[in-house]
């Protein structure tokens, strides 16, 4: 099991990491379901995820109450993350973000859908959460625990739920492996949208999205996080044992 001290590292490294990828912006966040207790999560205090910094993770009861040191305000979307937590015990992160080349997918009826081989793990349904349905006219903000549940209950078993005017969420079971999907996930709608200005596109079939889940090992993970930390300048702390040994069945 990953430290405390460890997931708080990383979980600043996927801040700036997601920042560079331009999945996130001044805007959005990551957070991590606590190592220890798992009826807690790490995440930021309300800033841009580019800035954070170890002081600034804060921990979070599911429903949102803040535990121990507050450096800050907290993000005020933080139920997204403690709603997700509470209904699906087998996600550890949790990545919100408003990228840009995924908004057109939530305010149009194109699906979402992958079309390349490293983006295979978004998954064949990709469910669009629409605020109005049942809160009406707000200012899409997911502000509370009941938002939070609803928006959960759309997401259900999938990886990934996009947001109506909003953004998407995905979900993963590490930081590295969240982090990895939510870089690939806006890689395939800016591929996609380009696809589709060209013609008929060819997406990725069941089969094929289920044999690139099934083989994703963990050097497809480090491979990409060993990348992005030494793009935004922050430590490589190998974890997966096979590193070197061999390829996954994604691996190119
Ligand atoms: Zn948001």
């Amino acid at each position: 099991m990953i430290a405390l001290q460890e997931l708080t590292e990383e979980l600043v490294t996927a801040n700036h990491v997601l920042a560079h990828e331009r999945v996130v912006d001044s805007f959005g966040h990551v957070s991590a379901r606590h190592p220890e207790k798992p009826d807690r999560y790490l995440l930021s205090r309300a800033r841009a995820p580019q800035l954070a910094e170890i002081g600034d993770i804060m921990e979070f009861t599911l429903d949102g109450k803040v535990v121990g040191a507050e450096p800050g305000k907290p993000y005020s979307e933080r139920f997204i993350h403690g709603a997700i937590y509470e209904a699906r015990p087998d996600v550890m992160a949790a990545v919100h973000n408003h990228s840009p080349n995924v908004v057109p997918f939530t305010v149009t009826k194109q699906k979402m859908r992958p079309i390349m081989h490293m983006c295979g793990p978004i998954g064949s349904e990709i469910p669009n959460w629409d605020i109005r349905n049942k809160f009406g006219d707000t200012n899409l903000l997911v502000t509370s625990m009941e938002m939070g549940r609803d928006f959960a209950k759309t997401l259900g078993p999938h990886t990934v739920a996009l947001m109506r005017g909003h953004g998407s969420t995905v979900v993963g079971r590490s930081v590295r492996e969240v982090v990895f999907t939510s870089v690939y996930m806006e890689l395939n709608a800016e591929m996609l949208i380009k696809a589709l200005a060209m013609g008929e596109v060819t997406y990725l079939s069941d089969g094929e999205i289920a044999a690139i889940t099934k083989g994703r090992a963990g050097f497809t993970f480090e491979r990409g996080w060993e990348n992005w930390c030494h793009r935004v300048g922050r430590p490589f702390i190998p974890r997966d044992k096979t590193m070197g040994e061999g390829f996954s069945k994604t691996d190119t």
